[in-house]
């Protein structure tokens, strides 16, 4: 590969630059007219305009995207997190114009995308998934119909959905009605389409991920688990690896179930598969995520695999060239997620000008961003501004190093969540790696 196109901008965008300069890649920024003075412009080998700060017309358009990479001979696209990552018309569109879009092929992207046909596919191969209906739902009374037999409380979920929104908790039949609406009225709006399915809710679950990498060779191995359970309205904002209730025989057991679920669908690239697990360690895929994923980075630090570049490998139709036995898990990785947002204001965005800035350092710290002092944050785009990456050889090494970063950690000029993160890091349950995905809710009166 000797040119890669970048579809996305700030962190991820950086990232992806900083793997092809090691890799000798050349590389291509695009950039919304907001956009102009962002790092990855800076970084990249050149540069190209794409349109006005609205991500429909610079991010999300597939047309300019295509044209730019067609104007500057690009030979791939890399399409990062959020944006087109997962759309499989771009994917579509990218393999027809002959460049490579880097990440699995749209049909594959096409099969999974969909959530609730996803779930079909997985339970079909004998595999565990959350209980609830086949595919997507049309009406209230097949809602409740199903949530009937499945039981109180359920949960209404888009199918095209993703970032936690189009989410809802129904606990009786009389909510039901209202809660159908809203969800299919906000993945409307969301994501174009207002498909959704239902599905038991599983109380005070882990959210426990499994990172999987396949080749075109149906190599496929897993870099095993990722524990997200501290989210904020379905949100990721704390990650890290291993989870405290996650023991060598389970990894094994979840992770095997991973690889399955990639080669059902002859999967290639990088993906993630979600999964959510009950108190008594029953777990139930959830969703899979063909993309590179914001918390990558502490499984990189875990096991010592530059996931950016072994996706850029397989793209360039390498071989993965380790064995599942040479995968070793070494630290104890922490990430946290800074985000420019309120907490006291109900977490609104903090968008602005940063006029200071002083970022953490020194032994197990990895900081990926793309924020500098001066820099505006428009108000566009996603809030997140910083990763905190804290490593160890155990747990409580990687919790005292990410508290003394928290507190290094200085940004002026716009509101973040930083001292909310560090309540967090400080808290004795999570201390003792006891949390679920109720964690923020139980603890916190937001
Ligand atoms: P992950 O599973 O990697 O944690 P998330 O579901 O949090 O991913 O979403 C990935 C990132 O992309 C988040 O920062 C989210 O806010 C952002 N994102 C998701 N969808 C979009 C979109 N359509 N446009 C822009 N950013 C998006
Ligand atoms: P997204 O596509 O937005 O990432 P997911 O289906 O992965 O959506 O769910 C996001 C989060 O919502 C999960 O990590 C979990 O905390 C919660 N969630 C989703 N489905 C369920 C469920 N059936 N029971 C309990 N919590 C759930
Ligand atoms: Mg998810």
């Amino acid at each position: 590969m000797y040119k890669i196109l970048i579809a996305n901008r700030g962190e991820i965008a950086v990232r992806i630059i900083r793997a092809c300069k090691e890799m000798n890649i050349r590389t291509v920024a695009i950039y919304s007219e907001v956009d102009k003075k962002a790092l990855h412009v800076k970084l990249a080998d050149e540069a190209v305009c794409i349109g006005p700060a609205e991500s429909s017309k610079s991010y999300l358009n597939i047309k300019s995207i295509i044209e730019a990479a067609n104007i500057v001979k690009a030979d791939a696209i890399h399409p990062g997190f959020g944006f087109l990552s997962e759309s499989s018309l771009f994917a579509k569109i990218c393999e027809e114009s002959n460049i490579k879009f880097i990440g699995p092929t749209s049909k594959v992207i096409d099969l999974l995308g969909n959530k609730a046909n996803a779930k079909i596919t997985v339970k079909n191969a004998g595999l565990p998934v959350i209980p609830g209906s086949e595919g997507s739902i049309s009406s209230i009374k097949e809602a409740t119909n199903i949530a009937e037999k499945i039981g109180y409380p359920v949960i209404l979920k888009a199918s095209s959905g993703g970032g936690g929104k189009g989410i809802r908790i129904v606990y009786s039949k009389k909510e039901l009605p209202q809660a159908f609406n809203i969800v299919k009225q906000e993945s409307k709006i969301s994501f174009n389409d207002d498909e959704i399915y239902i599905e038991k809710y599983i109380e005070n679950p882990r959210h426990i991920e499994i990172q999987i990498i396949a080749d075109e060779y149906g190599n496929i191995i897993h870099l095993g688990e990722r524990d997200c359970s501290i989210q904020r309205k379905n949100q990721k904002i704390i990650e890290e690896t291993p989870s405290t209730i996650v023991d060598d025989k389970l990894r094994e057991k979840m992770g095997k179930c991973a690889v399955k679920i990639a080669g059902l669908v002859g999967y290639t690239s990088l993906g993630t598969v979600e999964f959510l697990v009950d108190k008594d360690k029953n777990f139930y895929f959830m969703e899979m995520n063909t993309r590179i994923q914001v918390e990558h980075p502490i499984t990189e630090e875990r096991t010592g695999i530059d996931l950016v570049k072994e996706q850029i490998r397989i793209s360039a139709h390498e071989k993965i060239n380790l064995k599942q036995k040479d995968v070793l898990f070494n630290n104890h990785v922490i990430e946290c997620r800074i985000n420019a947002e309120n907490p006291l204001k109900d977490f609104k965005p903090s968008p602005g000008i940063i006029k200071g800035l002083y970022m953490p350092g020194g032994n197990g710290i990895r900081i990926d961003t793309a924020i500098y002092e001066g820099y505006t944050i428009p108000h566009n785009y996603d809030s997140m501004l910083i990763k905190i990456i804290a490593k160890g050889s155990t747990r409580n090494e990687a919790i005292a190093k990410m508290k003394r970063a928290l507190e290094e950690l200085v940004v002026d000029g716009v509101e973040t969540n930083k001292e909310f993160l560090y309540e967090i890091i400080k808290n004795p349950s999570f201390i003792r790696g006891e949390f679920d995905t109720s964690f923020i809710n139980k603890n916190f009166d937001l």
